[in-house]
């Protein structure tokens, strides 16, 4: 079925010069520039019956039943009103030094072809003939690292233009699981990683980016391990976050999104329900998936800014994801 694509060459997770006993805590003598922050987090409120809840073949696709019409970028500007504006906590940006989670994307980006087609990248100009240089880019908006607007499993979810500014700048907390992925490729964060988080690194913070880090994005430089497809089942086979740990983010925890370094918020072989990203989009969070360069920042101390593209109507796109330290 799936026919995996070479993935690319060049994987951008950081800096080449990033020490490898990094901190588990903000490092000393940083200078910090502190920015203000204004506006609410979205709403928790549970979504009314009438909601209209997705599922995605993009990012399950053994959970596929919809159609797969992508109805969503219809909606325009015709949204829901934007969250009603509240002092919010200053957030410090550190300015120690910049990690890039971003990885690189291009026509080998690996894809669920049934739904997705491969980026494709069109010279437009040529500095010789044109006397500059141009590309014509056509990609769906969940491909490489990218986020996932609320709007992408509701439809009165913010679009990706709506996103608040200030919720995409965000602590950064890490929770590391990659041992256990290496042996268990569908294996679920648990609310008890994040328990144990905790009891290492103090609560969550407030309007964190909890980011899971599955040890998986290495795997985008071996053709096939990425979405990691077993033909003889017919299943993917990538870790994801489940359904207990995201509720417990969004209503224990005041989290602006979450994030993973597998292909999707949801396990790659995990039965169509429970579903993990109809538990985090509707409470009006974002996901970030594909993540790169985890291992490249500490558990908590980095500042994530997650530079999301505007695009009218948007269910997510690929965004530059950059952790400072
Ligand atoms: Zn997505």
């Amino acid at each position: 079925m799936a026919v995996m694509t070479a993935p690319p060459a060049v994987q951008d997770g950081g800096p080449s010069d990033v020490p490898s006993d990094v901190p588990s805590g903000m490092p000393s003598g940083v200078s910090r520039l502190s920015i203000p922050r204004t506006s609410s987090l979205p709403s928790l409120a549970p979504a009314p019956a009438s909601r209209r809840i997705g599922r995605c073949p993009v990012c399950n696709p053994q959970t596929i039943a919809a159609s797969l019409t992508p109805e969503q970028g219809k909606s325009g500007s015709q949204g829901p009103a934007e969250p009603a504006e509240r002092p919010a906590p200053r957030v410090t940006l550190p300015t120690g030094s910049v990690r890039d989670l971003t990885h690189v994307v291009g026509p080998d980006w690996p894809v669920f072809d049934l739904y997705v087609k491969p980026m494709e990248i069109r010279r437009l100009a040529n500095l010789a003939e044109h006397e500059y240089n141009a590309l014509e880019l056509t990609y769906n908006e969940h491909i490489g690292t990218h986020i996932d607007a609320p709007l992408h499993f509701d439809d009165d979810g913010l679009s990706v233009e709506r996103i608040p500014a200030d919720s995409l700048v965000a602590p950064l907390a890490v929770v590391r699981i990659g041992d256990r992925a290496a042996r268990d490729h569908v294996t679920e964060l648990t609310v008890d990683d994040l328990l144990r988080w905790e009891s290492r690194h103090g609560r969550i913070p407030d309007r964190a980016l909890l980011a899971v880090d599955n040890g998986w994005a290495a795997r985008i430089n071996t053709p096939g391990a990425f979405l990691n497809f077993d033909e003889k089942d017919g299943l993917y086979r990538f870790p994801g976050i489940s359904v207990e740990a995201a509720a417990f983010l969004v209503e224990e925890r005041s989290v602006v999104g979450v994030g993973t370094d597998s292909p999707s918020l949801d396990p790659g072989s995990r039965p169509a329900d429970p579903y993990t990203h109809r538990v985090i989009l509707p409470a009006g969070r974002y996901g970030v998936e594909c993540l790169a360069g985890l291992d490249t920042v500490p558990d908590v101390g980095a500042v994530a800014v997650v530079g999301a593209p505007r695009h009218a109507g948007g269910t997510g796109g690929p965004a530059r994801v950059l952790a400072f330290l």
